[in-house]
């Protein structure tokens, strides 16, 4: 029997049974985890005398501590020795001596460890210092939950739908919506805001409508991210695949779990154990092979194992206790946003504290408005919108990006003011992410330099040798992580996700695209490519003792484009050009990329204009370039022309 089968039938929160089972000693990872009968028979035992004695019971006197308690005087109160209290601060990864303060997670800690409670009774004058640190009057810290300091309420989890392309994304949010959207509206058409609700035994789970990891990057790349889980779709005949991994490391780098949905079980062809597997081997390990992560067979198509699918989504939203403030002071995140001919500027936004209400003030980072109207998921207006509540908004100045996160200001005035101010400071000071050269800092102040990496290589085999030799450095000298690998092109997506991980994007035979390139300028994201692994290692190896040699960067001259190819008896094949982009020397370097791969990198051998050879094309003109010991460009092949320049270093 599963956990949470048993919290149903004994009509439990999976947490409290969670805490019963280890109070038992029965070990469990999760409320997905199996326990026999022996174990159930347990609990059912231990929960039914508990009902009549129980709040008696387990209201011992709370332990009374003044705020300047150390963990001695604290383990003295509760009757253990002073050991016994710092190796229970040692197990939850707190080192501290027993003269140490105990202060309010220490306090949880030895609450949990030991079973009490505590009652924090402010310091005595003369210590202002602690008094200053909590200025609550009392603090409780217990086993029990604290009591919540504003009014925190469960809200609905916010989902997004991640997978590679064809798996059945869309297929799944069509059949979620189309089966447990009940408030469908009378015509049968639900107005589209980029976020529906659902709802499943009587719970509720909000949707957002942009299924992808791009989506997801970017909006935690301009503010936060709202998604609380993310269901992964994997077609059960197709297995892992680019996208499955880019999107494992997107969400994982967000630190959002995952729910997996292996779709497309209905198909002859489906292995849904074979994809268990691959998920395995990618870090993702089903719970039902004592990992952690949930997978669900279903079929998007007909609907088969949706319910279950939502059941699961509920449940792992129950353990990470999703709460929110309606009382809070209102905020939230833009999910879409566009300019309507009617309506004008239009966003959906997801409340995230807070009550947004008709006729507030809302300041985004780079625009304001008031709120003329607030449209729910099934085109209703409505007054007020609380925690986890997709609307449209109507009556802002101007279009919101995605990402961005509202307050609500006082005053049109105070909104305007806000706005300038903050358009002064972003204009001031553009944004600098990690370096190589931050390592070498980072050694002088002592730590150990951390590199975090994100890591895109022409081919897979690539990838493997140089994230090897890059771990590799890792136990040694320099804290190494790599946030993603992948083959192909710098996307705009790889971008986003290294600004938001802080990693510098290492490239290996191939290239940003314009938009990546310009993401990556305005928000100081480094892109350093190479062509020989080596050259990497070195590089590291070299910024950590502050050697790293002046860049021999690629200056630019010019981006070329093959029109046709001309073979011509004894001399070979001849690119027919034409410059799209500045100019091409005779002396230049020149790569030619095939989709965003750099395919070969070398000297022109000729250059000509007409039939004569020239030393500069400019753009415009059209050109012959023969290449030095290549040939196997084709018509479309882009020919990317530069010379390398040394460039002092600049600390
Ligand atoms: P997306 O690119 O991930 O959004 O994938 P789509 O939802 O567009 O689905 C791609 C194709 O797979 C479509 O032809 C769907 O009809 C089909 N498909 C999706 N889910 C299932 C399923 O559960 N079973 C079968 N047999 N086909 C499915």
């Amino acid at each position: 029997m599963r956990v949470y089968e048993l919290a149903k039938i004994l009509g439990k929160s999976n947490k409290d049974l969670m805490k019963v089972l280890e109070d038992l000693g029965v070990e469990v990872k999760t409320h997905m985890s199996s326990i026999d009968n022996d174990a159930a028979q347990l609990v059912e035992d231990a929960l039914r005398p508990a009902k009549k004695g129980a709040k008696d019971a387990a209201k011992k006197p709370a332990i009374t501590l003044d705020a300047r308690a150390t963990v001695k005087t604290a383990a003295e109160k509760i009757g253990v020795s002073s050991a016994e209290a710092v190796k229970a601060l040692m197990t939850a990864g707190i080192m501290l001596p027993a003269t140490g303060a105990a202060d309010g997670k220490v306090l949880e800690v030895l609450a949990k460890a030991f079973d009490v409670e505590f009652d924090v009774i402010p310091a005595e004058p003369e210590a202002p210092e602690s008094a200053r640190k909590s200025p609550k009057k009392t603090a409780k810290h217990g086993k029990k939950e604290p009591a919540p300091p504003r009014h925190l309420t469960p809200r609905p989890p916010i989902v997004t739908i991640m997978g590679h392309v064809d798996h059945g994304k869309t297929t799944l949010l069509d059949t979620i919506r189309h089966t447990n959207v009940t408030a469908y509206e009378a015509g049968g058409i639900t107005q589209h805001i980029g976020a529906y609700i659902v709802e499943h035994e009587k719970k509720r789970i909000v949707f957002l409508d942009t299924p992808g990891h791009e989506a997801f990057t970017a909006m935690r790349a301009r503010g936060a991210g709202v998604t609380d889980i993310v269901i992964l779709v994997v077609a059960a005949d197709d297995g892992v695949m680019p996208q499955t991994r880019e999107a494992i490391d997107h969400v994982k780098a967000a630190g959002v779990p995952i729910v997996v949905a292996v779709n497309k079980v209905d198909k002859p062809n489906a292995k849904p154990d074979k994809v268990r597997q691959q998920l395995a081997d990618v870090g993702l390990v089903p719970e039902e092979w004592g990992g952690e992560v949930v997978m669900v067979d279903i079929s998007a198509k007909s609907g088969n194992g949706i319910d279950r699918l939502l059941e699961m989504v509920l449940l792992v939203a129950e353990m990470q206790e999703l709460t929110g403030d309606a009382a809070a002071p209102p905020q939230g995140v833009v999910i879409e946003a566009e300019l309507d001919r009617g309506k004008g500027p239009v966003a959906t936004v997801i409340v995230r504290q807070g009550t947004l209400k008709r006729g507030d003030v809302v300041l985004f980072g780079s625009t304001w408005g008031k709120i003329r109207a607030l449209i729910d998921t099934t085109g209703k207006g409505v007054n007020d919108a609380g925690p986890s509540t997709p609307v449209e908004m109507l009556g802002l100045i101007d279009v919101p990006q995605p990402g961005e996160v509202f307050s609500v200001a006082a005053s049109e005035r105070e909104a305007r003011d806000a706005l300038s101010r903050s358009r002064e400071r972003l204009a001031g000071a553009p944004a600098r992410r990690a370096s190589f050269e931050d390592l070498y800092s980072q050694m002088r102040e002592g730590r150990l330099p951390q590199l975090t990496l994100l890591v895109k290589c022409d081919v897979q085999g690539s990838v493997e040798a140089l994230c090897a030799s890059l771990e590799k450095i890792a136990t040694s000298e320099v804290g190494v992580s790599i946030v993603h690998r992948g083959v192909g092109r710098i996307a705009e997506s790889d971008v986003m996700l290294a600004s938001t991980s802080n990693a510098v994007i290492v490239g290996f035979n191939v290239r940003p695209d314009a938009n990546a390139k310009r993401i990556a300028e305005t928000d100081g994201v480094e892109i350093r490519l190479y062509n020989v692994i080596y050259d990497v290692i070195d590089d590291v190896k070299a910024a950590m003792e502050g050697l790293l040699k002046p860049n021999l960067r690629e200056q630019r001259q010019g981006e070329v484009e093959i029109r046709e190819v001309f073979k011509i008896p004894k001399a070979g094949k001849i690119a027919g050009c034409h410059v799209t982009q500045g100019l091409v020397r005779r002396s230049s370097r020149v790569s030619v990329v095939r989709a965003g791969i750099v395919i070969w990198d070398g000297h022109i051998a000729t250059l000509r204009h007409f039939k004569d050879e020239t030393r500069e094309v400019k753009a415009g003109f059209d050109c012959g370039i023969a290449l030095a010991g290549f040939q196997d460009f084709e018509q479309g092949d882009v020919l990317e022309a530069y010379e390398v320049i040394e460039e002092k270093r600049t600390l």
